[in-house]
């Protein structure tokens, strides 16, 4: 053999063939989750300083993928917000179910390029099978079209702009060619409550946050029916479907039937809450959504699919199409599904299998067990916490729960004080002008011993606030 160094090339395909890098990854991985119970859940003081390891110089060589993954297990995982165990409860981040994150490794192998039907076979098929069974679901309208994209803000986005597509081009205005300048005008009408993804893509899409017709809510977050502006086909009407601080859901079907009459457009704003529709028992907080034009929903919130599972639904698929179109001589449409039809995006990794190999394991009885079961656990630390003296803002008509002490002060430092705990995490926010600590049940792997640990970090956390001086 010849003595020289090992190229690149060589070198990969040695790793390929070795797999001790993959196997290291499985190992830091299986590790990494058998500790999750008993490590703080937010990364504490001595986990973030060691972040400064990442801090140097792009090298000049080629390393050690060994080396690189090591790195990244010693220094990153402990680093790591432990948003996949039990008692995370921050934002509305939702837990992986262990099918998910299996069917993700395996697609990662697979790395496929979700654009084109050409591109993956597998992944236009999983994609159409996922558009089916979420319409079903949902009880959508037949024909109505799935985009799998990132998240919620980019499924609104997309909602919005079949929107303006569709609205402008009944007023003869073709919005891709003539753009806005000139076109006939555009309402947006939504509530004082509207999630600040919805603000961005009216931003982002040229409407204007200013030419927002605002409609106000009432004290669970809920927008006013009697108080939307009478509406007509220039309308574009946002509700939501679990309001991101107290999980309050618009009178969706109230806001649908006057929307339909007046024939303005409805997007559902569902990101987590459009699940309740998979739930016996709290379906009925999403009656009437049939009756929506755009949908946008998370799967990687309540479902518990891995990160990146946004999906925007339309029951205008043409209009989705048109807004989103892209089109070059080497854009070669095969007979399958092309994904890139429906998202903004060209180049895409198949985010559909994590969401298939979900929904297939659980199946309609085991969304309806793991969304209704969100919701159990978030009563029962509704009592919890009222029975050690809190005050809950919020029905906790789903997965949120909003929670204040005595005083203002109190409540900010009881929420510092248990962030620093490391028993759980909870998030902070502002509910009709008081502070709060916003709770959120998101995750399968809550158990009812992680609520009544939670109940009890919270009711010492507001002990020590207590006690600091003053
Ligand atoms: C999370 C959320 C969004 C944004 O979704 P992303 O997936 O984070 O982009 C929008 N609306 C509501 C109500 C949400 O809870």
């Amino acid at each position: 053999m010849v003595n020289r160094a090992e190229t690149l090339q060589e070198k990969l395909f040695r790793e390929v063939e070795q797999k001790d890098l993959f196997r290291m990854a499985q190992q830091h991985a299986f590790e990494y989750v058998d500790a999750l119970s008993s490590r703080a859940v937010y990364p504490q003081a001595d986990a973030l300083d060691g972040l400064a390891a990442f801090d140097e110089a792009l090298p000049d060589g080629t390393g050690s993928a060994t080396e690189v993954l090591d790195l990244l297990n010693r220094h990153g995982s402990p680093a790591t917000v432990a948003q996949t165990g039990g008692r995370y409860f921050g934002f509305v981040n939702g837990g992986a179910l262990p099918v998910g994150l299996a069917a993700r490794w395996l697609s990662d192998f697979w790395d496929q390029n979700a654009a084109l039907d050409t591109m993956s076979p597998v992944s236009s098929k999983l994609e159409e099978v996922c558009e089916s069974w979420l319409v079903t679901l949902f009880g959508l309208p037949t024909g109505t079209v799935a985009g799998f994209v990132g998240g919620s803000s980019a499924a609104i986005l997309c909602g919005l702009a079949a929107a303006r597509y569709r609205i402008l081009g009944n007023r003869g205005w073709s919005i891709n060619e003539s753009g806005l300048d000139g076109a006939p005008r555009i309402r947006i009408v939504c509530s004082d409550q509207v999630h600040a993804a919805v603000t961005r893509a009216v931003a982002l899409l040229g409407f204007g946050t200013r030419s927002i017709e605002w409609v106000d809510s009432d004290a669970q977050g809920r927008i006013i029916p009697s108080a939307i502006p009478t509406l007509d086909e220039s309308a574009i009407v946002i509700v939501q479907a679990g309001n991101v601080c107290s999980g309050a859901f618009d009178g969706i079907d109230e806001v649908c039937e006057r929307a339909q009459k007046a024939k303005a457009w409805v997007h559902i704003d569902g990101a987590f809450g459009l699940w309740a529709a998979a739930s016996r028992q709290l379906r009925y907080l999403t009656r009437g959504l049939e009756k929506a034009t755009s949908l946008s929903v998370d799967a990687h919130k309540t479902l518990n699919a891995p990160y990146d599972a946004g999906i925007a639904l339309c029951t205008d698929r043409e209009a989705l199409k048109h807004a989103l179109l892209a089109s070059g001589s080497y854009v070669a449409y095969g007979n399958g599904r092309n994904g890139m039809q429906y998202t903004p995006d060209l180049s895409r990794r198949a985010r559909a299998v994590e969401l298939w190999a979900v929904l297939k394991y659980l199946g309609k009885d085991g969304i309806d067990q793991l969304v209704t079961g969100l919701h159990e656990r978030a009563i029962r630390l509704k009592r919890g916490l009222e029975a050690k003296g809190f005050r809950i803002l919020n029905d906790v008509v789903f997965n949120q729960v909003l929670v204040a002490c005595g005083s203002a002060t109190l409540t900010e430092r009881t929420l510092r004080q248990v962030q620093e705990s490391g028993e759980c995490w909870v998030g902070g926010a502002v509910w009709q002008g008081e502070p709060v600590i916003r709770v959120s049940i998101c995750s399968w792997a809550t158990t009812e011993d992680d609520i009544d640990r939670s109940v009890e970090a919270l009711a010492s956390a507001r002990m020590k606030a207590a006690g600091e001086a003053h």
